[in-house]
């Protein structure tokens, strides 16, 4: 079963520490959208800067043990409307979606679940949104009322939309509501955020949020290869604001309406793409490791055919990494996709744009449109599974919880604090904090216990915590705490900023 009262914990956790508020909370928050607090933010650039450190200032070895060759990108939210023609998401970036007609909820039609009995044709079927423990008990509890029985899971018949007939969905009672038959059939949904560029609000101004930031990448890929010194095989990365409007947000950050993405677009000879194509799939996979996402927790899996997306063509595929959330659990949900695109898109762009996009590769002496391999992940949903993986329940600890984040991603690296705010101990904890802060992200607090100072930096997930006190002053030695093992040593003042190195590097 899912497991909700985790979810609930971190979401309260996360509001209460301030890592995430609901956008516009004052107002009554908008659905689909969130704010990141000062915890929260500097977990996020963390992430980021930890994606980008290993995707484009130091990328990994290729499959010849040579290092690939990356360079970052930052474009426009807001292009010419054609490119979205061009990439397919006008017609194409549709999700078919289901409208109840009497609680006037929209439901996207692949979330639906529908439950009946067993064996009974005619009866009722009542709908819930998958993964959302509560809206899947309601539709139980609502077809044993329907039955007059309690009925064990053997009971029950589970399906999705693809089964649900015309005839089926006329005597199904959708998630929200009382009466059978008003749920619509799928209609298809435009994701993409329309607004107008300039003072006229005609169809000549519209134009469109971007909803993926793949595409600035291939827009720019001849400016890139005409002013620096690339070669195919290379990758042009990218991270930035998407925007969709999702029909049903959910999960906390999971599925917003505007979110982060961290995109590498890496082009190579066709010939090549398999090659690139697994090496991608394994070193983004294996990336989330080294952020504190255990192993145990993902998944590599590879898409159905009715899932691929409206570039994908014959012979090119899509791996997804997914992670086991607790909403999700014991199942598993996206977090980054890794696509084998072909040229579709430059063909694309090429075509439309009447643009000459090919590239001319000396060594094999040919021109060509290169292929492009995609590992395209969620930097709001690697916060999610970032936070999600470090919450670690203690009930010997005064806050009941502490983060386990890895050092890498801990928003405050390290607590300095005189253990009482006189005597001589807050000009030393001050110093140190002065003399090591560019450096390390540390929190100085000379207020306070000192156990309300611990449980806080617990629930921040800071990885150690230094303090000062009485024998300070007489050895030069003071106390560093260690988060999970709650071991305590002895460090001379002089030698913080070594730990801090031997620690985090
Ligand atoms: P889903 O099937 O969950 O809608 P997708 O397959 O449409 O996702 P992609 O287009 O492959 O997603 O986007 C790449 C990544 O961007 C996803 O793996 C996910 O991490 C992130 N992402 C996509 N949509 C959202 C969203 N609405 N909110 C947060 N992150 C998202």
């Amino acid at each position: 079963m899912p497991d909700t009262a985790t979810m609930e914990a971190i979401v309260s956790l996360c509001k209460r520490r301030g890592f995430i508020f609901p956008a516009s909370e004052i107002y009554g928050g908008l659905n689909g959208f969130w704010d990141y607090g000062p915890l929260g933010t500097a977990l996020k650039n963390n992430v980021r800067d930890a994606w980008w450190h290993d995707m484009v200032d130091c990328p990994p070895d290729g499959p010849d043990g040579q290092p690939v060759s990356i360079v970052g990108l930052d474009s426009s939210i807001i292009q010419n409307p054609r490119v979205w023609e061009a990439s397919g998401h006008v017609g194409g970036f549709n999700d078919p979606m289901v409208d109840c007609r009497e609680s006037k909820a929209r439901y996207r039609a692949d979330h639906l679940g529908f439950l009946g009995r067993k064996g009974d044709t005619t009866g009722q079927f009542f709908a819930f949104v998958s993964g959302d423990d509560s809206s899947m008990s309601k539709a139980r509890k609502k077809l044993e009322k329907y039955v007059k029985a309690k009925l064990s899971d053997d009971d029950l018949d589970f399906c999705g939309i693809e089964s649900m007939t015309t005839a089926r969905l006329a005597i199904t009672v959708g998630p929200d509501a009382k009466e059978a038959g008003t749920l619509t059939e799928p209609r298809q949904f435009n994701l993409m955020f329309k607004t107008y560029v300039g003072a006229l609000q005609d169809e000549d101004a519209a134009a469109y949020l971007r909803p993926e930031t793949a595409q600035g990448i291939f827009l720019n890929f001849k400016n890139v290869c005409d002013t620096s010194r690339v070669r195919v095989p290379f990758g042009i990365a990218q991270i930035g604001k998407a925007f969709r409007n999702e029909v049903t947000p959910r999960n906390f950050i999971f599925r917003s309406r505007e979110f982060e993405q961290m995109e590498l677009e890496f082009f190579c000879h066709g010939d090549d793409a398999p090659k690139w194509y697994e090496f991608w799939c394994e070193t983004r996979k294996n990336w989330w490791g080294t952020i504190g996402v255990k192993n145990d927790n993902l998944l590599l899996r590879s898409h159905d055919s009715d899932e691929l997306a409206h570039y994908a063509k014959d012979g090119c595929g899509t791996f997804d990494v997914e992670y086991r959330f607790p909403f999700t659990a014991p199942g598993y949900g996206e977090l980054e996709g890794v696509a084998h695109r072909s040229n579709y898109d430059l063909s694309q762009h090429a075509q439309h744009a009447g643009a000459k996009l090919e590239y001319f590769d000396q060594e094999r002496n040919e021109r060509y449109l290169p292929h492009v391999i995609e590992p395209s992940a969620g930097l709001s949903r690697g916060v999610l599974a970032v936070l999600c993986e470090a919450y670690t329940e203690d009930p010997d600890r005064p806050s009941g919880v502490y983060m386990k984040f890895h050092p890498r991603v801990a928003p405050i690296k390290a607590g300095i604090f005189p253990l009482v705010n006189k005597d001589g101990l807050p000009e030393i904890a001050s110093a140190i904090h002065r003399e090591l802060r560019g450096k390390y992200r540390l929190e100085y607090d000379p207020k306070q216990s000192i156990g309300k100072r611990y449980a806080r930096m617990d629930e921040a997930g800071t990885p150690f915590c230094f303090t000062v006190d009485a024998g300070t002053l007489e050895t030069g030695n003071l106390t560093v705490r260690h988060r999970d093992t709650l071991a305590q040593e002895s460090v001379n003042k002089d030698q913080v900023g070594n730990f801090l190195e031997d620690q985090l590097g």
